[in-house]
């Protein structure tokens, strides 16, 4: 026999691992059983007495324990470190119920329910794992085996049996489920775990009939924070935007985190593109509130994609697809915005796409111009200068937007060398416009974090020989992101030099007045969407105006006011003391020929002309639609739309008071009453107002489920074939039309 006992003869002559409690204890209680079960007790065997030591001795290196019961399921046998585990001595748990040396069947699943069960039933059992019923706080889980015993005449007598702690083992695998289904920084659901919820939601909703909302949200300028201020400062960061979101969403829905800077929520029984709507903005601002990093101040922003099932998707990647066409579109047009998906975005990404591969040979093929577009003294009507705006004339497409394509070049690592371009080429023109006229350059953030950027400035002006004060740059909020010591350093290199410096597009980003307090600037502009909002009623803009405009004043800046069309806004901004004003009601940018052209005929005083108010709320657009009256389905134009109405041209004399029913596509339906009539032309009041599509542009509140529609027997390119009734033919609406159509609208 070996001193440790970890290998032992058996009492059949074999050898077996103490390791192995089960076999171990079922081999010695048999022999034990068989010794002690015979008819006239005799005294132990020494090779019995052998087997109860090691027993006691396995019992005592605290492997596995031993158990048995009477008939009624009472202990009659226990090993002490059990009872020690329960803060008892096994004498006091002996003749007690061996189901309490567990947790009560409310407090735990399924195993505790089973034991009970098997007990009554006399059934063997192995490895059933059962949570002890211990007071402390700390829990202790037991793979417990028993096996029935009976007497010679096949009477029950009772169970005996053994068991193992495997609460590291039980422990280890929660921690991988856990860790498998959520997010060790955040604490959120995961990608994987969600993914799986959505997915059986969806299939769930289906069946039911309901609709479910995703939100894909990715942060804006993350990176920059994350470089700048080190990774463990992102990490605080995401917690903290985890935190944000979660307070946001409530119990409307659950938040995960796919993955970087990256979150998904699901919303079920969501699809009021109004409450989406706001819901985003909420998330959007309050994610977009500074943040207080290991001491330092950052601010990031959020962009928002949002897909509705069953409209944008039936199943989670089908509708998780669409969320992030929509999200993509959201950062696309300018960041630090939702958008709605729409089967158009589709085309818009191919056409990014496209644009992108374009515009890299935009330069070598001389598409690219700068035009520009006077900056007026408010007070007197002279020009003080010139904002240079990049176009593109696209070979096939013709003229691009800087709007669209700018970002695009700040994606694709394009924005060095149109920048670069810019700036010269704004240098070389201005340097023969007379006078003291200043340039303005537009300055992307991301040529604002290049060290070679204040080189690049001075090289410009050397090489067109303009004097430094006359060039103005401009430069946006989100160059403040991160607060980092670079970015005082650029300031210091620009002023260094001599240029002006103006903080463009203010009120679009954080629009915090300490900017203003810290760094040089020489002029602010203010957005042309805070201009136009302040004056729609109950709107602060004015207000807050106002107190830019004392600020800028005290500080020695000037102040800009964007995007100024009409005379009434004019007027408006001029009373709140704006010094300088940009827009259509001045000029349009133009081309330098223009310009030098009215220079020299001595244009300097620029007639303010446009229209006498600013119509707000009124969308331009051009879009077909469906005007569906009766029984009869008439092809129109929407000329423009509010949240409120819309214009719509192509049938002839429709009285005052017709109701019709907008088909926008897409299951975007309006009910509406004929309010003007004129001709061809009606001016329609919606029964439900539209609202933001986040992107600009309006859409309906709800849209006609698919359901509906194919219960209708009409094609959904959303369901799944065997979801049409039988005869799914599409029915046209045929009938004797009340009214004539006009295609007048044709030719626009
Ligand atoms: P921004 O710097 O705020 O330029 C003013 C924008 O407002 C210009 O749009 C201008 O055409 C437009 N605008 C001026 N007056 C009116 C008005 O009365 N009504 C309306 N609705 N709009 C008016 P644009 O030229 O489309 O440029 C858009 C943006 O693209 C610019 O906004 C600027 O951020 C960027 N951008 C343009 N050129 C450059 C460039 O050379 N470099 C960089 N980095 N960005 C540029
Ligand atoms: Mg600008
Ligand atoms: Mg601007």
């Amino acid at each position: 026999m070996k001193q440790d006992h970890s290998q032992f003869e058996n009492l059949d002559g074999t050898e077996s691992s103490v390791d192995d409690p089960k076999n171990f204890f079922e081999r010695m209680t048999s022999r034990l059983t068989k010794q002690t079960d015979v008819e006239t007790p005799a005294p132990p065997s020494i090779k019995t007495k052998e087997a109860l030591l090691l027993l006691q001795n396995y019992e005592e290196t605290r492997q596995g324990w031993f158990w048995s019961t009477d008939p009624d399921g009472n202990l009659t046998y226990l090993t002490e470190s059990v009872a020690q585990v329960l803060d008892k001595t096994a004498k006091e748990l002996v003749g007690t119920p061996f189901t309490q040396l567990f947790v009560g069947v409310e407090q735990n699943a399924d195993n505790q329910r089973t034991l009970p069960f098997l007990l009554t039933k006399q059934t063997k059992f192995m490895e059933l794992q059962l949570q002890a019923a211990t007071k402390k706080d700390e829990k202790c889980w037991w793979a417990v085996s028993g096996s029935p015993q009976f007497d010679k005449a096949g009477e029950f007598t009772g169970f005996r049996g053994s068991g193992t702690n495997v609460t590291a083992q039980r422990q280890s695998v929660e921690d991988t489920a856990r860790m498998a289904m959520f997010d060790s920084l955040t604490g959120l659901s995961n990608r994987a775990s969600m993914s799986k919820k959505l997915e059986s939601t969806l299939t769930a909703f289906t069946q039911q009939k309901r609709t479910c909302s995703v939100m894909l949200l990715d942060l804006d300028r993350f990176k920059i924070v994350n470089d700048t201020l080190g990774h463990p400062a992102g990490d605080q960061l995401l917690k903290h935007v985890a935190k944000r979101l979660t307070r946001a969403v409530g119990e409307f829905g659950e938040v995960s985190r796919l993955g970087g800077d990256e979150f998904q929520i699901l919303l079920p029984d969501w699809e009021d593109r109004g409450n989406l709507g706001e819901l985003a903005n909420t998330i959007i601002s309050s994610l977009s509130q500074p943040y207080t990093i290991e001491g330092s101040r950052c601010i990031i922003g959020a962009s928002v994609g949002v897909a509705i099932a069953p409209f944008d998707g039936m199943n989670s990647e089908e509708l998780v697809r669409s969320a992030d066409l929509a999200l993509y579109a959201a950062k696309g047009a300018g960041r630090g915005r939702f958008q709605f998906f729409s089967q158009d975005l589709q085309q818009a990404a191919e056409d990014r796409r496209m644009l992108e591969e374009d515009l890299r040979d935009a330069l070598s093929k001389d598409e690219l111009t700068l035009f520009y577009q006077p900056i007026v003294n408010a007070k007197n009507n002279t020009v003080t200068g010139f904002e240079a705006l990049m176009r593109w004339n696209h070979g096939e497409r013709g003229p691009i937007s800087p709007g669209l394509f700018i970002p695009i070049a700040e994606d694709a690592n394009l924005i060095g060398p149109l920048g670069e371009w810019a700036l010269r080429k704004a240098c070389d023109d201005a340097a023969q416009w007379p006078g003291d006229i200043r340039v303005a350059v537009n300055v992307s953030p991301i040529q604002f974090a290049d060290d070679q950027l204040p080189n690049l400035v001075k090289q410009a002006l050397k090489t067109s020989g303009l004097r430094p004060d006359r060039l103005e740059l401009e430069i946006t909020e989100s160059v403040f992101l991160g607060e980092s010591q670079e970015t005082e350093e650029m300031f210091c290199a620009l002023k260094e030099i001599g240029v002006r410096l103006a903080l463009d597009d203010f009120g679009t980003g954080y629009s915090s007045l300490s900017y203003l307090q810290t760094a040089p600037f020489d002029k602010i502009k203010i957005d042309q969407s805070f201009v136009r909002g302040a004056t729609e009623p109950g709107s602060r803009n004015g207000a807050i105006i106002a107190a830019i405009v004392a600020l800028a004043e005290a500080l020695d800046m000037e102040t800009t006011a964007e995007g100024i069309e009409a005379l009434d806004e004019l007027d408006w901004i001029r009373e709140l003391k704006v010094s300088h004003v940009q827009g259509y009601v001045y000029s349009m940018p133009v081309q330098n020929e223009d310009l030098c052209e009215r220079i020299q005929a001595g244009d300097w005083v620029l007639v303010p002309t446009g229209p006498a108010k600013h119509r707000s709320d009124r969308h331009s657009m051009f879009r077909k639609v469906n005007i569906v009256h009766e029984n009869s389905c008439y092809p129109a134009m929407v000329r423009n739309i509010s949240k409120t109405g819309a214009l719509i041209e192509g049938i002839v004399d429709v009285p005052v008071g017709t109701r019709f029913v907008v088909d926008f596509g897409d299951g975007q339906i309006a009910v509406s009453t004929v309010r003007r009539s004129m001709g061809q032309q009606q001016g329609l009041e919606f029964d439900q107002r539209l609202v933001d599509d986040g992107n600009g542009g309006l859409c309906t509140r709800t849209r006609v489920s698919p359901y509906l529609v194919a219960a209708a027997g009409m094609p959904v390119p959303n369901l799944p074939n065997d979801f049409y009734p039988e005869n799914n033919q599409t029915q046209a609406i045929a009938a004797v039309p009340a009214f004539y159509t006009t295609d007048s609208w044709k030719a626009a």
